[in-house]
């Protein structure tokens, strides 16, 4: 059974062809720069042979066509005819308080994921524009969208109220729904496995650190906390997003820059976290190159990011009433040794003791990296975001009975 994944951005489209049966990824592709300069597009084979060019994408659907061209192809296909894929799942932003699961696209979850706009605005519209280019292009074959918000709506109101007059939840519907939900919910699986297999009684903290970073609190199965918020701008410090910073300095800059909401919005998210802080880069491969040097805000980002992600872990130590297992998942998480190492120091008073031997040089492979005896067990475990919503969507549509 052949399963296509679709993750369509404002000006990107990438797409997955996995084998379900055999979990295998047959082809990856990504069109990028879609509607802007230099269009182009990579399309890679399992045996690695690739596809990269130029493009003349004016829109997602010519995209989508040159996706089926290339799927269908002779030199690059994966499959001889469309209908041989057996459905698509859709990775959806927001999803709001209309789906905590997965559903299946009809017209009325599309003018629910349409009403959720105004909480993705960038990526919920490019979303929904994948998911009806397919159904016009693959007519007949079931299109699923999968909500990066839905694993968090389990949790409770004290952990996603914020403390703004209520109005504000009743009629803008502003509270705290989280992101990374695909994430999240496929990494602490994999951590309930390694623990016994049982979800119940299971206290989990999955930390998905990459260019944007969350945190989840995971108890017996089910999301009871997490560090995004309304947008994926809270939190932990990100690679060029401010994370949680004092509400009363956004209305202080713009005054004193004279800014518009906008702009504002753009430092926040474009111009802050650890290349705002160190001036150097977002990317944690040139901030340990630098600190090794002696550049002092680089050695700063890293120190505020380390910091920032020990509070939040121990803070949802005390929401879960104890932890069983911390879960490291994403581009640093899986591959930064020295920054999960260092965010983990400290917090010994909680049983936590990772093992240098067993995590130094240990890189995007299932492992435990806890102290033999560690009362907390540490798990380094690759996320698979693709994998995650073709079995999602294959559970949806019952498919693999
Ligand atoms: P995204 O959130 O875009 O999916 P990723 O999960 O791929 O991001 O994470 C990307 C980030 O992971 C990079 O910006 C970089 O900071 C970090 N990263 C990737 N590989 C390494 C590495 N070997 N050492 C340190 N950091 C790394």
């Amino acid at each position: 059974m052949k399963i296509l994944i679709i993750n369509s951005g404002s000006s990107s489209l990438k797409y997955q062809v996995i084998n379900y049966e055999a979990r295998e990824v047959l082809c990856v592709g990504l069109c990028e720069r879609i509607g802007i300069d230099d269009p182009s597009m990579t399309h890679k084979l399992s045996d690695g042979k690739t596809f990269k060019g130029n493009m003349d994408f004016k829109t997602h659907r010519d995209a989508v066509f040159a996706m089926v061209e290339k799927l269908t192809s002779e030199e690059y296909g994966v499959i001889k005819e469309l209908d041989e894929i057996s459905a698509v799942g859709h990775r959806v932003l927001h999803g709001g308080e209309e789906f905590t699961a997965p559903a299946l696209v009809t017209d009325e979850v599309k003018q629910a994921i349409r009403k959720c706009f105004a909480w993705g605005p960038l990526h919920n519209p490019a979303n929904l524009t994948g998911i009806e280019v397919c159904e016009e292009i693959m007519p007949g074959i079931p299109q699923v969208a999968i909500f990066d918000t839905a694993f968090h709506q389990t949790m409770p109101a004290e952990a996603f109220i914020y403390a703004l007059p209520y109005r504000y939840y009743e009629e803008l519907g502003i509270r705290r729904y989280g992101f990374h939900g695909t994430s999240h919910m496929y990494v602490s699986q994999q951590a309930v496995e390694l623990l016994g297999g049982e979800a119940e009684g299971t206290r989990i903290i999955t930390c998905h650190l990459g260019n944007g970073s969350s945190f989840a609190a995971v108890k017996d199965g089910k999301c009871v906390d997490t560090s995004m918020g309304l947008t994926p701008l809270a939190g932990i410090a990100m690679g060029t997003r401010c994370g949680d910073i004092d509400p009363a300095i956004v209305p202080y800059i713009m005054k004193a820059e004279n800014l518009t909401p906008d702009e504002i919005d753009h430092i926040m998210n474009k111009e802050s976290g650890v290349r705002g802080v160190s001036g150097v880069s977002s990317d944690f491969r040139d901030l340990a190159a630098t600190a090794a040097e002696g550049n002092e805000r680089s050695k700063l980002a890293l120190d505020m990011f380390v910091y920032q992600g020990r509070k939040i872990i121990a803070s949802y130590a005390a929401a879960l009433g104890g932890v069983d297992a911390i879960v490291f998942t994403a581009g640093i998480g899986e591959n930064d040794t020295d920054t999960r190492a260092r965010m983990l120091e400290n917090l010994e008073f909680m049983g936590v003791e990772v093992d240098r031997s067993k995590n130094d040089g240990l890189r995007a492979k299932v492992a435990d990296i806890s102290k033999d005896g560690s009362k907390v067990r540490v798990f380094v475990i690759p996320t698979n975001e693709e994998l995650s919503i073709a079995i999602q969507t294959v559970e949806l549509l019952g498919l693999d009975k």
